[in-house]
């Protein structure tokens, strides 16, 4: 690839950072990325639905885009006794966060992956655009790109008033090892994408890669996601205070969950869930939570500087599209800069409508499905007063 003697900055290592960084020296840019955390980012990420769009990023870079997941051939829809209600076929490949994040890390040079870097400040002089970090260091380019996921810094540096709103729901989660669940739920589960529904809530599970991105059948892992509702103000801070009793802004990791917050988690699910999931549940050793968030921009594209991934939208992930999203932000950005030569200001503003599109029916489709989901029975509980669990 011919390089083009341009350069960009990317702010956030995670995937939509990478998805950028890989892009973006695929049509010959010289990219630095600037990761917040002072170590590759943990391997803690759970199981993400494979979208065209990051296998199209993949393919467009020379990353190997065949084993990029598990296969599941249908879904399941379980009655509350666990028998099988309704199957159904449908073929979708089922992937890890670390799978993403390591294939784009080895795809990425690491002397240009910069962690332990926090973004402080921008400024755009001329046809230059600088990034100002916490150490008191600056960097300059001709681009840069806020993929700083959903605290942006970015963001709030040009739309101080755009902030993520709280859906009401969060979503507790978990990994377990196939060969740690017991072998009746292991055979509903493996290689399918099961789903249990219930008045306000659901859950779903498919099985993800396991340690080592292994696809190994026995090696892989059970990946769910739970949806259970909680107030606002008299519930979520609570669920949102971790085990060293830090407040969180929406997530709390593995191993962190306070043990009063899993406990009742652990007993919610003995009372209301199918009974393979359950043993699902039962059988997983670090449960974590995240809060579902609503937010979206109104604007992209700041002169020299792009917002991509979470930093811009995060739909719910009932659209399984949040990873894709960001894909598809980078493969266009791309696409617009070759387009217009390289002249950003003007690749911006043609790259911006689609995307801004884009981002706002995802997070229409995210809210239809997630509230219809949750709040159709009312916004409590298990469609029960909050209060008699
Ligand atoms: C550890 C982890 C696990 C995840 N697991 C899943 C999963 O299992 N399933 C799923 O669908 N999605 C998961 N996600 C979210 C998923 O990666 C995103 O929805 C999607 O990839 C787009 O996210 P993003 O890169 O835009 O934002 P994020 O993934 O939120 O990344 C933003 C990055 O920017 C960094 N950052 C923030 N502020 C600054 C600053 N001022 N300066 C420098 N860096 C900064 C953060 O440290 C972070 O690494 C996970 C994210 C992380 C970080």
């Amino acid at each position: 690839m011919k390089t083009t003697g341009k350069r960009a900055i990317v702010i956030g290592g995670s995937l939509g950072g990478l998805f950028s960084g890989i892009m973006l020296r695929s049509i010959g840019w010289e990219v630095d990325i600037y990761e917040r955390s002072a170590h590759d980012l943990d391997s803690r990420g759970g199981g993400i639905v494979l979208q065209p769009d990051v296998v199209e990023a993949f393919q467009r870079v020379g990353i190997e885009a065949q084993a990029l997941g598990v296969v599941a051939h249908e879904r399941y829809y379980l009655n509350p006794d666990g028998s099988i209600a309704q199957p159904m076929p449908l073929r979708q490949t089922l992937t890890s966060w670390n799978l993403l994040y390591v294939s784009m890390r080895r795809h990425f040079p690491s002397e240009h992956y910069h962690c332990g870097k926090c973004l402080s400040d921008i400024q755009q002089v001329g046809e230059q655009v600088s990034a100002i970090f916490t150490d008191g260091t600056r960097d300059t380019a001709d681009l840069l790109i806020g993929a700083d996921g959903p605290n942006s810094t970015v963001r709030q540096h040009f739309l101080p008033d755009s902030h993520y709103r709280y859906a009401g729901y969060v979503a507790y989660r978990g990994l377990v090892n196939e060969a740690e669940l017991e072998q009746e739920a292991a055979a509903l589960f493996t290689e399918r994408f099961v789903f249990y529904q219930f008045p306000s809530s659901h859950i779903l599970q498919y099985v993800i890669p396991g340690e080592h991105e292994s696809l190994k059948p026995g090696k892989r892992r059970f990946n769910w996601v739970w949806y259970v509702n909680y107030d606002e103000t008299t519930e979520l801070p609570r669920i949102l205070t971790d085990k060293q009793g830090k407040r969180r802004d929406y997530s709390i990791p593995p191993g962190l969950l306070a043990s009063t917050v899993e406990q009742e988690m652990r007993s919610y699910a003995e009372t209301v869930l199918a009974p393979p999931f359950q043993k699902l549940v039962a059988a997983t050793q670090e449960p974590f939570v995240q809060a579902i968030l609503d937010m979206g921009v109104p604007q992209m594209a700041f002169e020299r500087v792009a917002l991509v991934g979470d930093a811009a939208f995060i739909p719910r992930p009932h659209t399984a599209a949040s990873t894709a999203k960001a894909a598809a932000n980078a493969i266009a950005l791309a696409d617009a800069l070759v387009q217009h030569d390289h002249k950003v200001t003007k690749a911006l503003k043609d790259w911006e409508r689609p995307q801004l599109a884009y981002g706002k029916q995802l997070i229409a489709a995210g809210q239809r499905l997630g509230d219809r989901s949750q709040f159709s029975h009312g916004t409590n509980r298990f469609g029960e007063k909050a209060n008699v669990l």
